[in-house]
């Protein structure tokens, strides 16, 4: 299918992106790596008037050590964040999670924050980054501000992320030492999860099991308090509310949160 007409501009720096924003309103939308948005403009599902192109900007491509932190460029790509030493060695989760997205072609092109902005519930690095309880840098014409993953993404496709702001930065702990564990669940190669389970450090994170990423707060209280991870895992599903389609009844959903859930809990276990 065909998108509608609209105008494109290719924006040379973070300032000139935002006044771009500032000047087109909600006619205009940023246009990343392109994999979210494009499909959805051939769809008609999203109409801009304005395309403000800020995927060359190379300043936001970054992977590097900050103090006690891993802070990640908006528009690292996915495959720079699989290959990046740095992600590898501090933060393996997140690198392990950004290989397992759809295929070579997205990986080469989609960024980190293209998929956390774009907020759909069904996908892998904003399962990572709740997971490990990251921070997002937002930026603004009022200036610059932080949102906890926790807090970041609000509904349905929907995230902390204004119209006329942009997310620059995502910053996680180094967890290099730490055990993690991540359990994609699809129904073919190459695809969105049906479920999956980040386990990190005593947090768990699901992806599909209601309007947003979640964290599984009964498993992280029960193992706070010490329960086995077979019974911790037991909990995953409570207080979610997932969907049923083609793909898998409520019923499976909630199953497969609860064993993926124990996977990715011993998988962290094992170190
Ligand atoms: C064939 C295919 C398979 C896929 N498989 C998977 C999969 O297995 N797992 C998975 O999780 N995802 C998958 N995806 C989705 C995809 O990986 C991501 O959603 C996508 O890469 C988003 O990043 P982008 O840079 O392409 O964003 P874009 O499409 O450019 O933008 C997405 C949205 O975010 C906004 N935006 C982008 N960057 C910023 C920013 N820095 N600040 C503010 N707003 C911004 C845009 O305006 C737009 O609304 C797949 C996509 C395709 C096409």
């Amino acid at each position: 299918m065909i998108p509608a007409e609209f105008d494109y501009v290719r924006a040379g720096s973070v300032e000139e992106a935002l006044s771009l924003l500032a000047q087109h309103g909600d006619e205009a939308k940023l246009l990343a790596g392109g994999h979210s948005l494009l499909p959805l403009m051939k769809l008609r599902m999203a109409v801009p008037g304005v395309l403000v192109d800020i995927g060359g900007l190379a300043e936001l491509r970054y992977v590097r050590v900050e103090a006690d932190e891993v802070a990640i460029g908006a528009l690292t790509r996915d495959n720079e964040l699989h290959t990046s030493t740095v992600a590898q060695a501090e933060v393996p989760l997140l690198a392990h999670v950004a290989g397992q997205v759809g295929d070579p072609q997205v990986r080469a092109r989609g960024t980190l924050g293209g998929s956390l902005v774009h907020g759909d519930a069904a996908s892998d690095l904003p399962t990572a980054v709740l997971a490990l309880g990251g921070t997002l840098v937002v930026q603004g014409p009022q200036g610059t501000r932080t949102v906890a993953a926790t807090e970041f993404f609000r509904g349905f496709f929907e995230t902390a992320v204004g119209e006329d702001e942009m997310l620059v930065e995502v910053r996680v702990p180094r967890t290099g030492h730490l055990g993690w564990g991540y359990e994609k669940f699809t129904r073919r190669a190459n695809d969105w999860p049906i479920i999956a389970a980040a386990a990190v450090d005593g947090r768990v994170a699901l992806a599909n099991m209601g309007p947003t990423v979640l964290r599984a707060t009964a498993t992280e209280q029960a193992l706070a308090g010490g329960a086995s991870i077979a019974d911790a895992a037991a909990l995953a599903d409570e207080g979610t509310s997932p969907t049923a389609d083609m793909h898998a009844s409520q019923d499976y959903r909630r199953h497969l949160a609860r064993e993926l859930t124990r996977r990715a809990l011993e998988s962290a276990a094992a170190g």
